[in-house]
């Protein structure tokens, strides 16, 4: 593993729990002021940013005095000795590409050259990757804010000589505790999810939650990003174990892949991405969701009715689940036109919205409405519904739908979609590490 440098902008942090965590420091001296006694128990390294003129010369010659490993001239031109000289080149705003970044690296002289760039794209993270493998001699190349977490995590595959943490404070975006780093080692599982945006998404907390019980060393992502340009050469490079996808790419993630589960090959869509050996395999574990949470409430499927409101790509997968286990489906939507093509290429009926529910066991709302910041309505007649009906809502939030309640209250079974939410949440993680994770713990993780 990469050794791990304690960012130090406040004295106190040199006797902290995070310094036992780290191998060696980095004195922010203009944050510290200097000299400081005692010195660092571990290796240390002096960053001269933010001083200028004559202090920043008496701070140089105190630091190398002192025993300093490296002195940090970012692109500063101190007349010190290559040897113990460390050049670095921040960017707060992008990632150039990996040839702009060997060029600028390469012309800065020092023992160790450092490049630090804002990340915000996964080809920003591919470039950085390619900079890395390509640059000559002694490095540190990491990426800064929430998607360049990962930059500090997979430092050794980058052949870092070293990477930051920080001991309470942060000092760069994006960078983790020391505590953290030591938890996560250099061969932590990297999961995550990719979308945008990804405010309300739950399944961070779920898979997070999920890892801690089955004792897994490692972090779930949250990826938001732009498109998904370079997000093969991303999970390669970067050695991701699996990934959720979400909106909007749930399609387009299917060109990136280089084999697809039975599942999604037929709903035309993948919400999980798994890296089996550098090969990505997509898979649709929503249609397992809605199968799971249908058969748990008792449901027997074969055999059944079902009016399907919707048909965007939760309708999709709701009516590959239900026609793969032998349901009659009629698919209704207020584009009747996409309800038409959904019918036609599942092989199932379309209708208008019906005036009688009478031949249906089963009614799923696969429309956002009911959900928050949507109208709440339930999206169909629910004088309609009686005893006889099964209706499952697929908003999961609030948990209590007008759907739900509606349909609850006249005598339905009623299936809330926090069931089916975790029900595919549990088979991604079943895809990418082979365990079981407790479904009571991951549903207190979205409660
Ligand atoms: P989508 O692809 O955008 O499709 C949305 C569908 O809802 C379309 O058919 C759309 O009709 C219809 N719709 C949207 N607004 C409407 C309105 N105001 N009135 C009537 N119909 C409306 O979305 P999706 O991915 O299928 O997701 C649909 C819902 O399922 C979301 O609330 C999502 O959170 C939920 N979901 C839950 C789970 C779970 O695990 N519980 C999993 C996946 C999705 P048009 O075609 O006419 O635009």
């Amino acid at each position: 593993m990469t050794r791990i440098c304690l960012s130090v902008g406040r004295v106190e942090d040199l006797q902290s729990d995070a310094m036992q965590s780290a191998d060696m420091a980095e004195l922010r001296l203009d944050m510290t002021g200097w000299p400081l006694d005692p010195l660092p128990e571990k290796p240390f390294i002096a960053t001269l940013g933010g001083l200028e003129g004559q202090s920043r010369a008496e701070a140089a010659e105190w630091a190398l005095s002192a025993g300093a490993e490296l002195i940090d001239v970012g692109d500063g031109d101190d007349a010190i000795d290559e040897g113990r000289k460390m050049a670095s080149h921040h960017d707060w705003e992008r990632t150039p590409s990996w040839e702009e970044i060997l060029r600028l690296l390469g012309g800065m002289r020092g023992g160790l050259r450092k490049g630090a760039f804002m990340v915000n794209s996964l080809r920003d993270l591919v470039n950085i990757k390619q900079a890395a493998d390509l640059i000559a001699g002694r490095h540190v190349m990491l990426g800064m804010g929430e998607l360049g977490v990962i930059t500090r995590i997979r430092s050794q595959l980058l052949g870092n000589e070293f990477t930051y943490a920080h001991g309470g404070k942060a000092t760069a975006p994006g960078q983790l505790s020391a505590q953290e780093m030591r938890r996560l080692g250099g061969d932590a599982l990297l999961l995550g999810i990719v979308g945008r945006p990804l405010g309300h998404s739950s399944s961070p907390a779920m898979h997070r939650a999920a890892m801690d019980a089955t004792g897994l060393a490692g972090r779930y992502l949250r990826l938001d990003v732009p498109d998904l340009d370079g997000l093969a050469a991303f999970m390669k490079f970067y050695d991701v174990r699996g990934l959720n996808v979400t909106i909007p790419y749930k399609v387009e993630a299917l060109a990136h892949l280089d084999a697809l589960d039975a599942s999604a090959a037929a709903v035309g869509a993948v919400n999980t991405i798994s890296n089996e050996d550098g090969r990505l395999v997509g898979y649709n574990t929503d249609v397992l969701g809605v199968k799971e949470a249908l058969s748990e409430a008792g449901l027997v499927i074969e055999g059944s009715e079902a009016l399907v409101l919707g048909a965007g790509g939760a309708a999709m997968a709701c009516c590959h689940a239900l026609l793969s286990e032998g349901c009659g489906v009629t698919v209704s939507n207020r584009d009747m036109s996409k309800a038409e093509a959904l019918a036609q290429r599942f092989g199932c009926s379309a209708a208008g919205v019906p005036r009688s529910l009478e031949r249906f066991d089963l009614i799923v709302n696969c429309t956002p409405l009911g959900m928050e910041g949507y109208p709440s309505l339930a999206p169909l007649e629910v004088e309609l519904i009686g005893e006889g009906h099964t209706v499952f809502d697929m908003v999961y939030r609030p948990r209590e739908t007008p759907l739900i309640r509606e349909a609850s209250a006249r005598g339905a079974r009623t299936i809330e979609g926090a069931e089916m939410l975790l029900h595919q949440a549990m088979a991604s993680f079943r895809i990418w590490t082979g365990l079981d994770a407790p479904k009571r713990v991951m549903m207190e993780a979205i409660l």
